[in-house]
């Protein structure tokens, strides 16, 4: 039977009814036709904070690492603090769509779903607004600024962050390739740590018919693009995994009079840990200080969009397969898709709490995360929901 068939048996009705839903799907494709980047995202965290009254919260926080909100749910009496988080951020692409709910910002799209994600923690409110946990808290955050990896950082650091402070952390992403509706979980890494390596080489220009008059930063940029590319070319992903990309370059100006006297090398550095990460950051910039001394030019180096290691807790993981197992979703742990190798700062989160992030199939052949022809499956948004629901039933009662 087809995965998503099976889990929605008998099920739809102990979550939302169909008119909750239907209300929260037109909320997820309002949030998709006004995309907004990372950290610019105040227009969506207030459609979010406006959608969360319908839900009746105990409280929200706001402007929370820049433009998040969390949505608290009380117990009754003390226990632990289980978050479940989702991201508010779009990306710069183009959608190509011919969806009613197509972007209706030039150059913006919804296409990693977070639109989706966000409108999943929206059906979780309103099913917790039915009923409150037993006890402890349930928080649901609604992250910004994921995809350039600034957005979990921001969060952890903010003050307001300690009254939120979690006993476990969960998420989900969305995942084409798998069957829609069947969930992918793994124990360990389940995502890579990477970070932009931006290089600028200064030398000197000088008329094109006396190169030997400046510094040109020319040769060293040919070393540096194929001995960059040469410190890690991917293979199996195990702790061993370096896969270095270089995504930019430009030397000069687009000029024949001009001998160069500058250039730029961006660089995406890929491994699965951490750890391997701080080994390759060495080696690249050891290349690059090696390549500027010897042609005589100064070399800066700055990162953006650093990501590290995304692990799930054991204790984490089980309480999720467990949710899964007991709402009938199918659900592996295969090694085939996991660990990924694209990155997400969600696994910041580990770092407080035992935290753990599902993936759940977005059909074999939907387009693929940041195509620009992507749109979220709105029938993820009850089974993502249903799964968090139980999740937090059975910590929180
Ligand atoms: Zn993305
Ligand atoms: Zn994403």
């Amino acid at each position: 039977m087809h995965p998503l068939r099976q889990t929605r048996v008998g099920m739809v009705r102990m979550f939302l009814n169909g008119g909750e839903l239907d209300e929260i799907t037109a909320f997820r494709r309002e949030l998709h036709r006004q995309p907004e980047l990372s950290g610019e995202e105040v227009g969506t965290a207030r459609m979010v904070t406006e959608a969360l009254r319908a839900s009746q919260p105990d409280t929200v926080v706001t402007g929370l690492g820049g433009q998040g909100v969390a949505a608290i749910y009380q117990g009754a009496s003390d226990g632990p603090t289980v978050m479940v988080r989702a991201e508010l951020d779009a990306l710069p692409i183009h959608e190509i769509s011919t969806l009613p709910h197509r972007s209706e910002i030039d150059g913006k799209g919804h296409l990693c779903g977070h639109d989706g994600h966000t409108a999943t923690l929206m059906a979780l409110a309103r099913a917790l607004s039915h009923k409150r946990p037993r006890r402890g808290r349930a928080i649901l955050l609604f992250q910004p600024a994921e995809e350039n990896g600034a957005g979990a950082a921001a969060v952890l650091a903010d003050p307001k962050f300690e009254t939120l402070r979690p006993d476990f952390v969960f998420s989900l992403h969305n995942f084409p390739g798998l069957p829609l509706g069947h969930a992918a979980l793994t124990e360990g890494p389940v995502n890579c740590a990477s970070r932009g390596m931006r290089i600028v080489l200064s030398g000197k220009t000088a008329h094109a018919s006396c190169p030997e008059d400046g510094i040109a930063p020319t040769f060293a940029m040919a070393h540096l693009l194929g001995e960059l590319t040469g410190l890690g070319v991917g293979g199996p992903l195990n702790a061993e995994f370096t896969l270095v990309t270089v995504t930019h370059a430009r030397l000069g100006e687009p000029a024949f009079g001009i001998s160069p006297g500058h250039a730029e090398i961006w660089a995406t550095l890929r491994t699965l840990t951490d750890e391997r990460m701080g080994d390759l950051v060495q080696s690249a910039e050891g290349l690059v200080r090696q390549h500027a001394v010897a042609a005589g030019l100064t070399a800066s180096i700055s990162y953006e969009d650093i990501f590290h290691q995304c692990s799930n807790a054991p204790a984490a993981v089980s309480a999720l397969r467990q949710a899964l197992g007991e709402e009938g979703i199918s659900h592996d742990e295969g090694p085939t898709t996991l660990p990924m190798k694209a990155s997400e700062d969600f696994g910041l989160f580990g770092r407080v709490a035992p935290s753990a992030m599902f993936f759940l199939g977005a059909g074999e052949n939907h387009p693929r995360l940041h195509n620009p022809d992507y749109d979220f499956p709105d029938a993820l948004i009850e089974v993502g929901g249903r799964a968090f629901l139980r999740t937090i039933r059975n910590l929180l009662g």
